[in-house]
């Protein structure tokens, strides 16, 4: 019988490599860029096409490659940046496997042209599924400018296994905010479908951040810097009142090298809390300096997880300069202080007497009695309630006092028409069972959410165009994420006019929300839906739904008139799921008479 075990081809062997390597065309353009930075490069041209699918292209300046070394760079474990063992506790460059090359050159059609500064000439080389295809003297640029063509072409299983483009074009733009974030003093161009869609030129850190997510974060960021024995800790944390609920940029690298963190995450967390709602979440931008033997970047192949040596004593200098600097900033008054939702002070002026404030109340006054027309009352269109008095007006006439033919699930259909405000939260009414209680925001959330979904689905928003277009300055991320879910903005009435360099004109919105700020909603449902990540139509409307929902939903601490707290429970009563918001909290609740009873024996 004649021996079964043989060596796997190369190029077999570079495919499985590949596996672990590349993954979807992000992984193509983080490694190709980072070989360009590795190469000393001072300005990076990125190009992509069909979200990297058929096209994806790096070109650089940086030391170039002879025509052996451009050959050898395609070998499994050919690099030239570790000789031996140590080196590998002392790397300060971005690659070190030489496992990338030759994983993309398995999957892919690759053309590579290179040129050294000192050589007259350059080489260009084809490889096509691990085959070297030509390699020529050519006439080249100093530089290396290399092209992957048709990423994973010979193996189909991983091209099914990528997500839409919206999603690939989504990763890729993670990636290479990632790699600017801690490369300002190099220039980057992104070119996509051949339109150039992003210049860097070359900054310090805090223009960085700001070129790539947006000019209005100049003003919330906060910077932190320490150096000790241990290395150096610095970067920017956003303003405590820039703190989010939704999606918020939270970065940590270590010398150069974009981590994930969650022990040092807690440790930002920690000095932040007492400053800011627990729901809501900090951005940061921080980055460590330290001695390259403290820390293992090996123990995760896309490098992203990190183990550092004295993760402890980081974590408390970590927590104190942050809520330092924290403090630092709260000491110092700026001029550029948000006043306008700030309380008017009145002036004391001493020669006027005070006088007890006077209330008047009109004991006869019954709302359910008299007609609108003949009770005005102060109308705030902010919270939609001009669109939850249309309802009002069409179903007055009848049902108002009954929920829908729907099935509620509820011990009770009539509802009785005295109604009471809580706390400025909670609407107390009484039902044939006992004491109904419903949450005021919650109910509006989901009267509202009913509303916008339906406006999604059938594009029936009502557009209303502003005099004074709000400009809305977006991250590189955000922006990439805007092409996916803009035609749903569109049918909710928001209109959007592309400014280039990640900045959109609000030229229109949905007439609801015409007097609330448009730019935080816009950047809420976009956070919203990339959060969701999901490639599925039907869940992204209802991200953006619920999102815009929450932000425009009557809020807690308002006070209600009885006509404005009936149109609530009326509206709500006709939406086929009353009782949970849509993402499951509790809306009503009934105390039943017997508990009531009960309480008072
Ligand atoms: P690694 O980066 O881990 O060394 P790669 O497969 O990414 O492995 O690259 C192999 C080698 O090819 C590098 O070590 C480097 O010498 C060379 N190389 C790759 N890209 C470039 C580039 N853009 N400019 C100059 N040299 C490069
Ligand atoms: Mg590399």
């Amino acid at each position: 019988m004649t021996d079964i075990i043989h060596l796997l081809p190369d190029s077999i062997a570079n495919q499985i490599a590949a596996g672990e390597v590349i993954q979807r065309p992000a992984s193509v353009v983080k490694e190709l860029i980072e070989n360009s930075l590795d190469a000393g490069a001072t300005h990076v041209i990125l190009s992509v096409k069909d979200a990297g699918r058929t096209f994806i292209q790096v070109i650089d300046d940086g030391k170039g490659m002879s025509a052996t070394d451009l050959r050898m760079a395609f070998e499994r474990h050919a690099t030239s940046k570790i000789r031996n063992v140590d080196d590998l506790f002392s790397l300060t460059t971005m690659g070190f496997r030489g496992e990338a090359l030759p994983s993309i050159a398995a999957i892919s059609h690759i053309e590579v042209k290179s040129r050294r500064k000192e050589d007259e000439l350059g080489s260009w080389l084809v490889i096509s599924g691990s085959k070297v295809e030509k390699q020529e003297i050519v006439a080249a640029a100093a530089g290396t400018s290399i092209t992957v063509k048709n990423i994973f072409f010979n193996v189909p299983a991983r091209r099914k296994f990528l997500k839409s483009n919206e999603t690939e074009r989504r990763n890729i733009f993670t990636e290479f905010e990632r790699i600017v974030l801690v490369n300002p003093d190099v220039e980057f161009t992104f070119i996509e479908n051949g339109v150039e869609t992003l210049h860097l030129p070359r900054t310090g850190l805090r223009q960085r951040i700001v070129q790539i997510e947006g000019k209005n974060t100049n003003q919330q960021l906060i910077e932190i810097s320490e150096e000790t024995t241990l290395g150096k800790i610095y970067g920017y944390i956003t303003r405590p009142e820039f703190a989010r609920k939704g999606k918020v940029n939270q970065f940590f690298f270590v010398n150069n090298r974009y981590i994930r963190h969650p022990y040092f995450h807690k440790a930002v967390t920690t000095a932040f809390e007492p400053l800011i709602a627990a729901t809501e979440k900090p951005g940061y931008y921080i980055y460590f300096q330290v001695d390259p033997d403290t820390i293992d970047v090996n123990i995760h192949p896309t490098k992203t997880e990190v183990k550092f040596e004295n993760e402890q004593a980081l974590w408390q200098i970590l927590m104190v300069t942050v809520k330092e600097s924290l403090g630092k900033f709260n000491a110092i008054p700026t001029i550029d202080f948000d006043r306008d939702d700030a309380p008017e002070i009145p002036i004391y002026n001493p020669s006027h007497s005070a006088s007890m404030p006077k209330v008047n109340i009109d004991p006869g006054y019954n709302p359910f009695h008299s007609h609108r027309a003949e009770t005005p009352k102060p109308v705030t269109p902010v919270f939609g309630w001009e669109q939850l008095y249309k309802g009002f007006e069409k179903d007055s006439s009848s049902t108002l006092f009954k929920p829908a033919e729907n099935d509620h699930n509820l011990p009770e259909t009539e509802l009785s028409p005295e109604h009471y405000q809580y706390k400025q939260k909670y609407i107390l009414t009484s039902v044939k069972s006992g004491l109904m209680i419903i949450d005021q925001h919650r109910a509006h959330v989901r009267i509202l959410f009913d509303k916008y979904l339906e406006q999604i689905k059938n594009k029936r928003g009502i557009s209303q165009r502003v005099l004074f277009p709000e400009v809305l300055d977006l991250s590189v991320s955000e922006a990439a994420a805007l092409p996916s879910i803009l035609e749903d903005l569109e049918a909710l009435g928001f209109e959007l006019g592309d400014l280039g360099n990640c900045s959109f004109a609000i030229q229109a919105v949905p007439s609801e929300i015409e007097n609330t700020a448009p730019a935080p909603l816009v950047r809420s449902m976009i956070g919203k839906s990339m959060e969701t990540g999901s490639d599925v139509k039907s869940e992204v409307q209802e991200s953006i739904a619920l999102s815009l929902a929450n932000m425009t939903a009557i809020p807690y601490g308002r006070t209600l008139t009885a006509e404005e707290m009936l149109l609530v429970v009326s509206q709500l009563f006709a939406s086929p799921s009353p009782t949970y918001t849509p993402d499951g909290q509790v809306i009503i609740s009934v105390v039943s008479d017997a508990e009531i009873e009960k309480k008072m024996q």
